[in-house]
């Protein structure tokens, strides 16, 4: 099975409506050769989500949001529902990113409800899962990515799964420089992997997209993509610039 790759950029809380359309034009000018062969998205804050999507047009960029609300309208004051990102042009929408879970107390059956929202809608959920430092050095790593993977699944049957993206992403990796080693990541992979054959099936879990982020740079990007069970980036720091994104979606042979 080959899974074509997928490289997406998180841009968080940066860039201005002028910045986005600056930093699109120039990725836009960057990527046009290798667009074929990888898959690319980018996340821009919400403010700049209708101008990006429409400097995007005929492009094979996919606009990506970066959190919605289960509920798809409401008296949800400050929050943005699924069929408004629709609406934009959005295609995916990650979810359950550590940022998230750590600072505004999103869990995992939160995840669920807005990937059910995200698919209502007509999009596709890139689902954040990954362990802390304390986590990982009491070896819990795979049991700490296993809760997460399953109370975010619950429910979605392998119709659906084979289209979600998961990002395994070591929360002690993000933003931080560390980058996991290529065999560290490959091993959660792997295990993720065994986990969704356990959940859909072996067709189903071969068609997943499993991105790996934190810390990827076009230094690191090569050997961590070479994996067999790495399939791409979520790509946080490194996707501000054109130039260094740009070298992370060449990265992949
Ligand atoms: C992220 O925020 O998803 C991420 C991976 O960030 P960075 O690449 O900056 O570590």
């Amino acid at each position: 099975m080959t899974r074509r790759c997928f490289i997406a950029g998180n841009w968080k809380m940066n860039k201005s409506v002028a910045e986005s359309l600056v930093l699109v034009r120039e990725l836009r000018n960057a990527i046009s050769v290798v667009r074929d062969r990888v898959e690319v998205a980018i996340a821009p804050p919400f403010t700049a989500l209708h101008p990006v999507s429409k400097a995007l047009e005929d492009s094979n960029i996919s606009l990506a949001a970066q959190n919605c609300h289960a509920a798809e309208s409401g008296a949800f004051t400050g929050e943005i529902g699924a069929p408004m990102l629709k609406e934009l042009g959005v295609s995916y929408v990650i979810l359950g990113h550590s940022e998230r879970r750590q600072l505004f107390g999103e869990t995992d059956a939160g995840v669920n409800r807005k990937t059910a929202a995200v698919l209502k809608a007509g999009m596709l959920p890139i689902i954040c899962v990954g362990e802390t430092l304390d986590e990982r050095e009491a070896s819990r790593t795979l049991a700490v990515v296993e809760t997460q993977l399953k109370g975010c699944l619950g429910g979605f049957g392998a119709a659906e799964g084979a289209k979600f993206v998961i990002a395994y992403e070591p929360v002690w990796a993000i933003g931080t420089g560390k980058t996991a080693t290529s065999r560290q990541a490959q091993e959660v992979h792997a295990h993720i992997r065994s986990l969704l054959t356990g959940l859909w099936g072996a067709d189903t879990a071969q068609q997943v997209r499993i991105q790996y982020g934190g810390s990827v740079k076009a230094d690191n990007a090569a050997e961590l993509l070479s994996q067999p069970d790495i399939d791409g980036a979520l790509v946080g720091g490194a996707s501000l610039k054109a130039a260094d994104f740009a070298a992370i979606v060449k990265a992949k042979a």
